[in-house]
């Protein structure tokens, strides 16, 4: 069974913009896709319905193997990561990985438990303690990915989440991202809109034509670079 399998979605916003048509997609457990696109045909738009975060005009979005959770939402448990890193500018790094604990009320203790271990496979150990201004633009964005990871989610959503940097620190965390990907296998759900970064981290690349989106084409690849 896929993860989630989106059928006929469409989204029109509330001032009349057509974002998405009628997109058929399953996603499988485990996988790395990369939603690929030229700006404004959608990608966002779909990566936030799958999230919940934006509602679907028509069409039906499934997660054929989730439980049902207290408030009967048959979603997994989610990361997001946006292209701003969102951090809390008043809290260290490991207060900000340690966040999404919080919300789900794990006790203090195991919380820096578990935020220094994802800080220590971001290679941030040494800047637990230090706050988002003294980090690097690359820095943030991998407090970013260890706060979304934290919670050990079954999908991870990505949204554009490098465009902001530099090319080398880009690859940096392109290698990063596969490195976490292959120890924790989540299902990661990429967008962007570059055709070396879809096609060096996924085993499948869904291309978008522009928009409103739709479908151009699915195309799978054997095996992500190791
Ligand atoms: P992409 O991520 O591929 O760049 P988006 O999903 O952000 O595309 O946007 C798809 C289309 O929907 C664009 O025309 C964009 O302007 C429009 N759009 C996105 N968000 C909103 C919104 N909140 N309200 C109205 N239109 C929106
Ligand atoms: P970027 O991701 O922006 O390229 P990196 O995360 O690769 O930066 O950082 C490269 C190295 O530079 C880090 O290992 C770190 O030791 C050092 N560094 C980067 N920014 C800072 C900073 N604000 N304070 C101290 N050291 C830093």
């Amino acid at each position: 069974l896929p993860v989630v399998s989106l059928r006929g979605v469409t989204k029109r916003y509330g001032n009349g913009t057509l974002a998405v048509r009628g997109l058929d997609l399953d996603i499988a457990a485990g996988g790395f896709v990369s939603l690929l696109g030229p700006s404004g045909c959608g990608k966002s738009t779909v990566l936030r319905m799958v999230a919940g975060l934006s509602p679907v005009t028509a069409g039906t979005i499934d997660w054929p193997r989730a439980t049902h959770d207290a408030r009967g939402t048959p979603r997994p448990k989610l990361g997001f990561v946006f292209q701003e890193p969102t951090l809390m500018p008043w809290q260290t790094a490991i207060d900000n990985v340690a966040l999404p604990l919080r919300l789900e009320g794990v006790a203090k203790a195991e919380r820096h438990r578990r935020a220094r271990k994802m800080l220590a496979l971001v290679g941030l150990s040494d800047f637990a303690e230090s706050y988002p201004r003294e980090l690097s633009g690359g820095m943030k964005m991998r407090v970013s990915i260890a706060r979304a990871l934290v919670t050990e989610p079954e999908m991870l959503l990505l949204d554009e989440p490098f465009a902001a940097l530099d090319e080398i620190t880009r690859f940096r965390l392109n290698n990063d991202l596969l490195r976490l990907w292959e120890a924790r296998r989540f299902t990661a759900v990429f967008v962007t809109h570059s055709v070396f970064e879809s096609v060096y981290l996924s085993e499948r690349v869904i291309v978008m034509a522009a928009g409103p989106g739709r479908l151009h084409s699915d195309l799978s690849i054997e095996a992500p670079v190791q």
